[in-house]
């Protein structure tokens, strides 16, 4: 393999790049003709010229087609995923559990598509953790998101003009992405509470300076991956339950609970949101695989009728795409050169890492729970 290919993102809201000028050089460096698309990295702040004096070409028109690797941040449209060239490979985040056809048409092309999602939550795959690298920036803009829609300050402040009480923030799923909205909402002054189904996460809550919200949920859980184990509609009452009163009592909600490859649990009901104060301010990070508040929309601002902001940003870290993009870039970076043997790309599959994200290979779909 020898050329490689940056896409300009096609979804309009997308505003990160998969690949940055710095990490074009190390590419370069590394052997490949680096090529990336006019205009790819203008939303994040990088120029074609500076892509140019990292040793990259600026391309145009349909040029994945003729590319042996195709790096994008967002996946590709069924329709392009069939111009890729045979034997080349590609590296987004497919979003392989909801996109059958996507993952078929790769297949039928002859292409090796690897998925972000499915890289292995190890430590040695820890550097090319697209989903941690992105939720950690999701959770640091769910508190600024929040800050800047609320219309009170965050830390305590006591002045000659009386004094001023932190807000108080309750932060709901604990992992990549809440740890870092509790970390976030405590520098900027804030009380913080939080709870997950997790029990291993009270520790990491209190080493941050937070209050773990106890629920007796009996027998809950983590998977071998460290992902949550989905709650019995009984279990999940109860945790409704234990957490309306705190719930009643914040000015800010971040939810972030999700459950890998399925729907979102629906933690918050439209009665405890009826319970809570007026000018409070919700952000439902799981809004787009199904959300875990009763009433939020991808993308919307829902205002309830007792005064409460409900917030559906899809893709938060989106907001920082300079940020976002560097730390993708990297992770991008990571996954090419572990696969580099003696300046060539090699295909290993005998690797953990490999053989987890590659979900199309040799004109087959390698995972059947994508057919
Ligand atoms: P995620 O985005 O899938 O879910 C977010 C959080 O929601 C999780 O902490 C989950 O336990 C929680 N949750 C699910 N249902 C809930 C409910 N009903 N109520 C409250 N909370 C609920 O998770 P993630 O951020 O991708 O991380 C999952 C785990 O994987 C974490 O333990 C994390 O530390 C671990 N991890 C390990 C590595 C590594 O070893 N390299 C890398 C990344 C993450």
């Amino acid at each position: 393999m020898k050329t490689l290919f940056v896409t300009l993102e096609k979804d309009q809201r997308e505003t990160r790049v998969g690949v940055i000028p710095a990490d074009a050089r190390k590419l370069v460096a590394l052997g490949w003709d680096v090529n990336v698309e006019s205009g790819a990295g203008a939303k994040a702040g990088f120029s074609d010229a500076d892509y140019q004096a990292a040793g990259a070409k600026i391309v145009t028109g349909d040029f994945a087609s003729q590319a042996d690797f195709v790096v994008s941040v967002r996946k590709p449209t069924i329709e392009d995923a069939g111009k890729f060239k045979k034997g080349s490979f590609h590296l987004s985040l497919l979003d392989p559990f909801n996109e059958k056809g996507l993952i078929k048409a790769f297949a039928d092309a002859g292409v090796y598509a690897a998925s972000f999602e499915m890289i292995p939550r190890s430590t040695i795959a820890q550097k090319m953790d697209v989903l941690s690298s992105q939720s950690n920036l999701g959770g640091y803009s769910a508190v600024i998101r929040a800050a800047s829609l609320i219309n009170r300050i965050l830390p305590m402040m006591m002045t000659p003009a009386g004094t001023i009480s932190p807000l108080k923030f309750f932060i709901v799923g604990v992992g990549v992405a809440g740890l870092q909205a509790i970390a976030t909402a405590k520098r900027l002054g804030a009380r913080v509470e939080a709870f997950d189904t997790r029990p291993v996460v009270e520790e990491q809550v209190k080493s941050l300076g937070a209050k773990f919200v106890k629920i007796d949920l009996g027998q809950t859980g983590q998977t071998a991956q460290g992902y949550a184990k989905e709650l019995t509609p009984e279990q999940l009452e109860m945790q409704r339950k234990g957490m309306a009163k705190v719930c009643a009592q914040s000015d800010v909600i971040i939810t972030t609970a999700k459950l890998f490859g399925r729907k979102a649990p629906r933690i918050i009901s439209a009665e405890m949101v009826g319970g809570m104060k007026r000018g409070s301010v919700i952000i439902d990070m799981a809004v787009e695989s199904g959300g875990n508040v009763e009433g939020s929309r991808p993308d919307e601002i829902v205002m309830t009728p007792n005064g409460v902001m409900i917030v559906g940003d899809t893709c938060l870290e989106t907001r920082v795409p300079a940020t976002a993009s560097q730390m993708f870039s990297s992770n991008v970076y990571n996954y090419i050169n572990h696969f580099t043997v003696d300046g060539q790309f090699k295909l290993n599959f005998d690797d953990a890492i490999m053989k987890s994200s590659v979900v199309t290979a040799d004109g087959q779909i390698t995972d059947k729970r994508f057919m």
